[in-house]
């Protein structure tokens, strides 16, 4: 497809997929073990998300070329209202400039590798460099409004993650949408139909929808995911089709939208 004179592409993308970073993933979640599993279920574009950190993002982008594969750097964060909440920048830097904002309001309480798992951090050649020893499977002292509109400040793009799940879920939480909140979209489960979710809140037809793996392990990459008809994989681009803007758009595979 042409589109402003540029050739225009599908790409299959699954937004929302943790490293070993996050204690409740696998520990076989390793940069390259996760690319090399996209690289087979035939992602394009994968979005990783770990609670609360980026720390895992600078190696998975390094070796992501070699893949071939476009990661969104990204991270989900947990809000005071107990709602988590996809956060996306273009680059590492600027994720981990807003991950200096999220860990300032962390509790500063250390984790507790044999209750909670461990939190795995890897080096740009994808070795194992040691463990983040904050507590991330936490609350940051922000509500969901104020960690929105922080994202949008800075440029980024936020996505309320599994907005359907009565556990860390917008809708699950809250029971409504806020007015005026900064999102760019909403994630449904991949056990929920864009329909389905539209018939039990109506406030859902105002949002673009996406579905995504929520991956913490190897097997579920890719287990859901989003076709996106972009000119090239990139945050802009992907933020332009949940808009619709001149062609391109953002489906949900097999389930319409
Ligand atoms: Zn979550
Ligand atoms: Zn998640």
């Amino acid at each position: 497809m042409i589109l402003r004179g540029e050739l225009v592409d599908w790409y299959s993308c699954d937004l929302h997929v943790h490293t070993a970073l996050s204690p409740c993933a696998s520990e076989e979640m390793t940069p390259a073990a996760i690319l090399l599993e996209a690289m087979e279920r035939g992602l394009d574009v994968i979005g990783i998300c770990d609670h609360n950190s980026a720390r895992n993002l600078e190696a998975i982008v390094a070796l992501s070329p070699a893949a071939g594969i476009k990661v969104f750097c990204g991270m989900e964060v947990q809000t005071q209202e107990e709602v988590h909440v996809l956060c996306f920048f273009h680059t590492v830097r600027e994720a981990l400039d807003f991950q200096d904002v999220v860990y300032s309001r962390l509790p500063k309480k250390k984790n507790v590798r044999e209750y909670f798992g461990s939190q795995l951090v890897f080096d740009h050649n994808g070795e194992l460099v040691g463990e983040e020893e904050q507590l991330l499977l936490t609350s940051v002292s922000a509500d969901l409004k104020t960690v929105c509109d922080e994202v949008a400040k800075r440029g980024g793009m936020a996505i309320p993650s599994h907005v359907d799940r009565m556990a860390f879920g917008l809708l699950g939480v809250l029971g409504m949408i806020p007015d005026g909140l900064s999102v760019s979209a909403l994630e449904i489960s991949r056990t929920l139909t864009p329909e389905e979710a539209k018939t039990r809140w109506k406030d859902i037809s105002r949002f673009s929808l996406i579905t995504s793996s929520d991956a913490h392990c190897l097997g579920d990459i890719g287990a859901a995911r989003v076709q996106a008809l972009m000119n090239h994989p990139s945050l802009s681009e992907f933020r332009l089709a949940l808009m619709g803007i001149e062609g391109r758009k953002v489906v949900i595979p097999g389930r319409g939208l």
